[in-house]
């Protein structure tokens, strides 16, 4: 049985490890200009990089988490860009667009079909990711994509409970995970809805 000494010792440690890191944070933050997302948005992917590397220098942190936005951003893409392109038969560009951390740009750019994509955290790039896809189809294309496979209308990605799903907000119902990995076991298993433009009558074809 654990004494009370030892449970101090442990949440003294707890502590004294949290404001450091908070510490750090506030450093590296007015070194970049670097905020970790609107309000609420996770701030666990920093703590991983804080975990596993310390209190890395500005410069190197922004270059990590560049690295990682940049490489969750391209897995999303080809994930959503052939799910999007199998649905509408459309060609979706798979390739993001990337700038590397300068010093203009402290924390680098990565973007999808020319929406910069604002998150770093895993389910966040997702919905982002799937977003910018699906601005994407609607602007160049005329074509509401995914649907609703109940209602029929169209979806919106969102992060809800810390998951990336596509929303349907006129019913407010859950309709799919947006990332294959986290709907294992899962109610629906990760099918994606299906898309039609619009109005798809003989007029439009
Ligand atoms: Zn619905």
């Amino acid at each position: 049985m654990m004494e009370v000494g030892q449970f101090e010792v442990r949440r003294r440690f707890e502590l004294r490890y949290e404001q450091r890191f908070k510490c750090w944070l506030r450093k590296v933050d007015s070194e970049l200009a670097f905020l970790p997302g609107p309000e609420g948005r996770s701030i666990d992917w920093i703590r991983d990089l804080y975990r596993e590397h310390g209190e890395l220098p500005a410069s190197r942190f922004a270059l990590l988490a560049f690295d990682r936005k940049a490489r969750t951003t391209s897995g999303a893409l080809k994930c959503v860009a052939d799910a999007a392109g199998t649905a509408t038969r459309l060609d979706i560009p798979t390739t993001p667009e990337f700038l590397p951390p300068s010093a203009d740009l402290p924390m680098g750019n990565v973007a999808v079909a020319g929406s910069a994509i604002q998150s770093f955290d895993r389910q966040g790039v997702w919905a982002e990711v799937a977003d910018a896809v699906q601005t994407y189809v609607a602007d160049r294309h005329v074509t509401v994509w995914p649907l609703c496979r109940t209602h029929g209308l169209g979806l919106h990605a969102v992060v809800r409970g810390g998951e990336a799903i596509w929303w349907c907000n006129g019913w407010g119902h859950l309709d799919c995970a947006i990332s294959p990995r986290t709907t294992q076991g899962k109610g629906r298993g990760g099918k994606w809805p299906q898309a039609r433009p619009p109005e798809p009558g003989p007029a439009h074809r």
